[in-house]
């Protein structure tokens, strides 16, 4: 049960059931799921799960609304856009607490990633406006090339539960932009939030039937036949590497287009000639943001030798000061993570390193008590066999190995299948440069330690995924060209 007469409101006022061309409906034989508070453990509410047949009534909804909606002028999509980015500014505080009850991370948290979310939508709105082609002779001179971008068609957006908000906005906002109608499934750890902005969207205008929601707990048995089906013309996916691979498979089927932002192993590379108050305060960003369960989280810290004493004595401090507990007390900063299983993992890969040799320097315990809460952990002399080298950590861990030639640096941080971001901490500008340059990544934090920007194309390289969310390309992904060859 939600703790107080507040929690119950902003979680009473979430519409439950699925919502398909602009009405609300229960799923097939009323079936519904439970939405856990990760704090306590406690149930919050119950959601409809959608059944495989519920899912093709969205689907069509969805394509049943894209002719007219594509042909939607797009100064009015960026209106609804925008007047979406100001209601989500204007609710932010009752999103916030939805969102925090639902996967656990501190209000503050919560807020900063409403604006973040919220960005997408005032971003895409200017975009809206500036979808153009191109007009050339042909190099004979007797004819003439016009290219067009249009909109792709119904996507089905598939959204993780670590970012409830964001990880929909940045999808839904260039969907709408390029006049794209969606069914959009939210992570069934954390439907409420997605919800929540299902409503606002069409408060601010947005047509029935454009954006579509299922929520479900038969993920796999719900989303294979829209991804069969003809009328999906693209599939936008966040999450796990494992998920987004069989989703590429069974996209290859209708040779759908494909967007996969997917798991991420981020090095913190901290050269000897580093700020290291200033790596140190990147490092606490890079790492505790969204208590560790970020794609984008650093999960191996390689620190020069001659700065790495110092570097892990004062994130050990920081570390360690931070508090822990339900997100919407005061000053918390540690939430508990979002569920028992994802606790599990981090603990088991803290105990592996700690068994072939690290150094717990602070945390590195289970607390006892109700909720998934695992503590702020800081762990020195990681030896490279272990496990949190190779796999993505998503807790609030920080192992520590040390390095002396930038090389080395460099190959240990490029040595992953995945390559999403990368910190860099130099004052060397050619060094920067140079390093910058050799990182098999997507994106590079250089001297900062958040890269997450809505103007700037997020994506990652390698097994972290296809294509770009954000910044000038981010509507591409849901554009497609067509070019009309003119006899002149
Ligand atoms: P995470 O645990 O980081 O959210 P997952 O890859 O497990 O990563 O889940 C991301 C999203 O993908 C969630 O909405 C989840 O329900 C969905 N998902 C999981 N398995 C499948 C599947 N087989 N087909 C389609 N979507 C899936």
């Amino acid at each position: 049960m939600a703790e107080t007469d507040r929690e119950r409101r902003v979680i009473d006022e979430v519409t439950k059931g699925l919502i398909i061309g602009g009405s609300v409906r229960d799923a097939t034989e009323q079936k519904t799921f439970g939405v856990e508070d990760p704090s306590t453990g406690e149930l919050l509410c119950d959601v409809a799960d959608a059944s495989p047949e519920d899912g093709m009534v969205a689907l069509k909804a969805a394509h049943d609304a894209q002719p007219e909606w594509a042909a939607t002028a797009p100064r009015e999509r960026g209106e609804i856009l925008r007047r979406a980015f100001e209601l989500i500014t204007e609710r932010a505080d009752d999103i916030a607490l939805i969102m925090t009850l639902e996967m656990g991370k501190p209000l503050a948290e919560s807020k900063a990633e409403i604006t973040y979310a919220a960005e997408f939508f005032r971003w895409f709105s200017e975009e809206a406006v500036r979808i153009s082609g191109e007009w050339k002779v042909n190099a004979t001179g007797n004819g003439r090339v016009l290219v067009m971008r249009q909109p792709i068609g119904p996507c089905l957006l598939i959204t993780p539960w670590n970012f409830p908000l964001a990880m929909g906005t940045r999808k839904i906002g260039p969907a709408i932009a390029a006049g794209c109608t969606m069914v959009i499934k939210p992570a069934s750890l954390t439907p409420l939030t997605i919800l929540k902005l299902a409503d606002i969207l069409a408060e601010a205008g947005l047509p029935d039937g454009v954006l579509n929601v299922v929520t479900t707990t038969s993920t796999g048995k719900v989303m294979g036949p829209l991804i069969a089906d003809g009328r999906i013309r693209k599939l936008s996916f966040t999450g796990s590497t494992e998920v987004g691979q069989k989703l590429i498979e069974q996209s290859a089927q209708q040779v759908l287009k494909t967007s996969m932002e997917l798991g991420g192993n981020a090095p913190f590379v901290v050269c000897a000639d580093a700020d290291v108050d200033e790596a140190v305060q990147g490092a606490m960003l890079a790492k505790m943001r969204n208590i560790g369960e970020a794609c984008t989280a650093a999960n191996r810290f390689y620190i020069h030798a001659d700065v790495a004493e110092e570097f892990t004595k004062k994130l050990v401090d920081r570390m360690s000061d931070m508090k822990v507990g339900r997100g919407t007390e005061e000053g918390v900063e540690v939430g508990p993570l979002v569920e028992a299983d994802q606790r599990d993992k981090v603990a088991e890969l803290v105990d592996d390193a700690v068994q072939k040799g690290a150094t717990v320097r602070t945390g590195g315990q289970i607390p006892s008590g109700a909720g998934y809460f695992y503590p702020p952990t800081v762990l020195s002399d990681v030896p490279t066999s272990a496990r949190l080298a190779k796999e993505e950590i998503f807790g609030p861990v920080a192992p520590i190995f040390t390095f002396t030639e930038d090389d080395d640096a460099i190959r240990a941080a490029n040595d992953t299948e995945f390559g999403l971001v990368s910190y860099l901490y130099t004052k060397d500008l050619s060094r920067a440069i140079r390093l910058s340059e050799r990182l098999e990544a997507g994106m590079v934090g250089l001297n900062q330690g958040m890269v997450s920007n809505a103007g700037a194309p997020f994506g990652g390289v390698k097994q972290s995924g296809l294509g770009r969310e954000g910044g000038t390309v981010g509507i591409d992904e849901y554009l497609e060209i067509k070019y009309v060859a003119m006899n002149v």
